[in-house]
């Protein structure tokens, strides 16, 4: 599974400032992996804030092709943009706000989540309006304080949403939550959410309910908890190759392999001598004659200011930190004074720890955030280029 073809298109990005490489096969033998890991239960492959900064529709492409039976997003635009564009499997939207149009969404065939009683009346006279039964999961909230309905409020609900499939106007597809501490499968909160659940569901089932789907994990638990599966895991993280447990394993050790790969062209290489202060606040210095790279990339592309002369990259196959100030547009490299790099040159942000490229994780570590906001906040400045060596 780790072997991957090395036919990337080194023309991607040529004539490009930047350009964030997506390799959807990497995205289809995550997913691949990932079933293997859920054992029984399916995979909803989640594909919200833009498939985590990787591009919507293909993403969830090759989540399809890679057997991802589900695709989960957060808000209902997405859920209706994979419509759009022929996505067919089953998609579940879960963050709304009142006042948004259900019937919108129950014409397109999405499953909407249910964590609140005024979200249920919605979506039951959206239901009654188009004529059409609502597919709904109820969202309980097992101890993550976020969303989700739990006490007295959960009961209510799944009372009302019982009352609704006896007359026809909704139907529960499927009960769901989410972990606090998924990254820390020892922790003694995951047994205790897994515990009230499991009341939850049975609490459902005694309203008469009988959901086809039961699921609760998101990457981190499918990768290490393999008891809490049930019907349907929500992965997000691990479909792009990312670690959610950085502490115990990378992507090899999980059998995935990283997606993205973020990349610029040296826009400008000057000679600079010693003792000069280096881009806004003169925060580094260079130490003797050296040779400057301009990188046409700054925190308008969504590049961490906090990456400011700590984030690793990596020109000509060597590995660089940035050299000051992270600014809007634009960052700086000590290129050294032997460097032969050029205007033009390659220079690689993050990629694949395996090719030995830094990583989304390196830079997570670098900057004190996760791996999930560094892809997560590439802005739409920056253009997706797709690879795909095709079937393997
Ligand atoms: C984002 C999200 C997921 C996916 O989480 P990962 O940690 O990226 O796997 C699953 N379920 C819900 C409710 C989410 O909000």
């Amino acid at each position: 599974m780790s072997a991957h073809p090395v036919t990337r298109d080194v023309t991607t990005q040529a004539g490009l400032p930047a350009c964030v490489e997506v390799d959807l096969d990497a995205i289809r033998d995550n997913v691949a992996a990932l079933k293997r890991h859920a054992g029984r239960a399916e995979v909803m492959a989640v594909v919200k804030a833009d498939a985590y900064g990787h591009g919507l529709v293909p993403s969830a492409r090759a989540a399809v092709r890679g057997g991802a039976g589900w695709l989960g997003v957060a808000q209902l635009a997405e859920a209706l943009e994979l419509r759009r564009a022929g996505l067919e499997v089953p998609v579940l939207s879960w963050l709304h706000v009142p006042g948004q149009d259900f019937g919108e969404a129950l014409a397109a065939g999405i499953d909407l989540s249910v964590s609140a009683q005024w979200a249920l009346d919605a979506v039951a006279t959206a239901a009654r309006e188009t004529g059409r039964a609502a597919r709904v999961h109820l969202k309980v909230d097992t101890g993550l304080a976020r969303n989700g309905a739990w006490g007295d409020t959960l009961d209510t609900l799944v009372a009302s949403a019982a009352r609704l499939e006896a007359e026809g106007t909704v139907r529960v597809v499927g009960v769901f939550s989410h972990f606090a501490y998924a990254d820390a499968p020892q922790h003694p909160t995951v047994r205790a959410q897994q515990e009230r659940f499991a009341e939850a569901v049975a609490m459902v089932e005694r309203a008469g309910l009988r959901p086809d789907v039961r699921h609760l994990a998101n990457s981190a638990a499918t990768l290490t908890n393999p008891g809490a599966a049930y019907d349907l895991v929500r992965p997000g993280l691990a479909v792009y190759g990312l670690s959610p447990v950085p502490d115990l394993g990378g992507p090899e050790d999980f059998g995935l392999r990283e997606a993205m790969r973020l990349t610029a062209s040296l826009s400008q290489v000057k000679a600079c001598p010693a003792g000069q202060g280096v881009s806004y606040g003169h925060t580094y210095t260079t130490a003797h004659d050296t040779r400057l790279g301009l990188v046409p990339m700054g925190y308008g592309d969504g590049i961490p200011r906090a990456a400011s002369s700590v984030a690793p990259v990596q020109v000509g196959g060597r590995r660089l930190t940035i050299a000051g100030r992270v600014c809007m547009d634009q960052l700086v490299l000590d290129l050294g004074p032997d460097s032969s790099a050029e205007a033009g040159d390659e220079v690689v942000l993050f990629g694949r720890g395996a090719d030995g490229e830094p990583t989304a994780q390196d830079w997570a570590a670098a900057t004190g955030t996760i791996n999930y906001e560094i892809v997560t906040r590439l802005g739409a400045r920056v253009p997706r280029r797709y690879t795909e060596a095709g079937s393997r």
